[in-house]
């Protein structure tokens, strides 16, 4: 019998792929329901994979430990074992692949279905509370009563998200067998900011973010800005938050540069200025600037000069308007945290799990995979398919 601890994307996968080999299965699952967070994924609408799936888009100590899961079960693979469980993909923007019912629960709903038909049980509402290995197993303490296993999948998912089921079990088990935690931290993750921006949260933009870290720029992004109460989200945003949340662990200091009109150069923004300044009869500069950016955000950028009227403008105050918009500094304060982020970097070290069969090269027949591995990815669908790529070649090795 082969334990499955976690019913996440990772743990019904290699179910799935152990199943069919013949294998017994057993999966626990401490939730009410499997796949919480499949469901919440893509905001409803499951990002299952990428086009673009590469060893480049992972990272943890070993970026390169996801190489060979990764080819064995690519975009192909994955886009054919869904179909076949009835799921049609099809392709967003960046090469991003949803179901094309749009919804996420088609994909849980039909792992979930799959497991039943290949006879795994999944035992809900049960929390696995700790592990002894032995000469012939694993013992593992389920809702307090004790059961002798062959093998074990450590596939728990990382502390990311509380409320869909992530904690620290995973990480507990495998230092107590012992192996040792490459410590977790928030990745695509909202950021903080020292500066107020409730009077422009909600105001969104596209545009570009550098990321500098001690005043070197350290990474960028470009895509969707979005003014928070708290600070800082969108998809540029998640995109960098991993550089950003090292950086913030490190207790190093974090700014970054948006620039909210990305389609001009400086000086084609200053000329558009200009020319607007033909048209801007008596208007106060804020409301001279609305149609051109957010009505909230030409208010909070004018704020030194906002009783001015716009032809009243003097070259420097022009200069500062292309200066707040192009080179829009923050200094970031901390991100909101794993009980906020998508996923978790850091996690157990990949050092000592074989790439290859994902087994621990500590202890025979026990196995990790998913997120509670050191592995994480950028934000597109590339966790998810980590996840499912980890379960499939996990699932194949633990049946040898
Ligand atoms: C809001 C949100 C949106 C996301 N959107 C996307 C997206 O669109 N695309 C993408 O690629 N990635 C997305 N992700 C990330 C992706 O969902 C995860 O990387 C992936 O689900 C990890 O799979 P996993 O199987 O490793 O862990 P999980 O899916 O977290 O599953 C682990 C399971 O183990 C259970 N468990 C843990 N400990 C125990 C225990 N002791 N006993 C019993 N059960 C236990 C948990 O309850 C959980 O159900 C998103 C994440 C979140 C939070």
């Amino acid at each position: 019998m082969i334990a499955i601890i976690g019913a996440g994307a990772s743990g019904l996968t290699a179910a799935i792929v152990a199943a069919r080999a013949g294998a017994k299965v057993v999966i626990f699952e401490k939730n009410t329901k499997v796949g919480k967070k499949i469901l919440a994924s893509g905001n409803g609408r499951c990002n299952v994979t990428n086009e673009n799936i590469k060893t480049a888009h992972y990272h943890g100590e070993n970026p390169s430990f996801v190489t060979y899961a990764i080819s064995q079960f690519n975009t192909l693979t994955c886009k054919r074992f869904f179909e076949e469980l009835g799921v049609v993909l099809v392709e967003g923007n960046k090469g991003r692949l949803y179901p094309k019912s749009g919804q996420s629960s088609s994909v849980s709903s039909v792992l979930a279905y799959e497991c039943e038909r290949l006879g795994v049980t999944i035992k809900l509402n049960a929390l696995v509370q700790d592990i002894q290995s032995d000469a012939s197993g694993f013992s593992l303490l389920v809702n307090a009563n004790w059961l002798h296993v062959r093998a074990v999948l450590i596939a728990t998912g990382s502390l990311a998200m509380p409320t869909l089921g992530g904690c620290e079990s995973g990480y507990l088990f495998a230092k107590k067998l012992g192996h040792k935690i490459i410590s977790p931290y928030a990745s695509l993750v909202q950021l903080m900011s020292f500066e107020d921006f409730s009077s422009i949260s909600g105001v969104k933009c596209v545009g570009g973010v550098e990321v500098y870290i001690d005043n070197k720029l350290a990474t960028n992004a470009f895509g969707d800005i979005l003014f928070t109460n708290y600070g800082i989200s969108g998809s540029a945003i998640l995109d960098i938050s991993r550089v950003v949340s090292l950086g913030i662990e490190q207790k190093r200091e974090v700014k970054l540069k948006l620039d909210l009109a990305s389609e001009y150069s400086k000086e084609q923004l200053k000329k558009l200025l200009q020319s607007r300044l033909k048209y801007a009869n008596d208007k106060g500069v804020d409301f001279w600037l609305e149609g051109f950016v957010h009505s909230k955000l030409a208010r909070f950028i004018t704020k030194d000069f906002h009783s001015k009227r716009a032809k009243d403008l003097s070259p420097k105050e022009l200069n500062a308007l292309v200066f707040a918009l192009k080179y829009f500094f923050l200094h970031v304060k901390q991100t909101l945290g794993l009980k906020s982020a998508e996923v978790s970097a850091g996690g157990v070290d990949t050092s000592q799990i074989n790439p290859t069969s994902l087994s621990s090269k500590l202890i025979p027949n026990l196995y990790f995979s998913g997120e509670v591995l050191d592995v994480d990815g950028d934000c597109g669908g590339f966790n998810l398919h980590w996840a499912w790529a980890s379960g499939y070649v996990v699932g194949k090795s633990m049946i040898k």
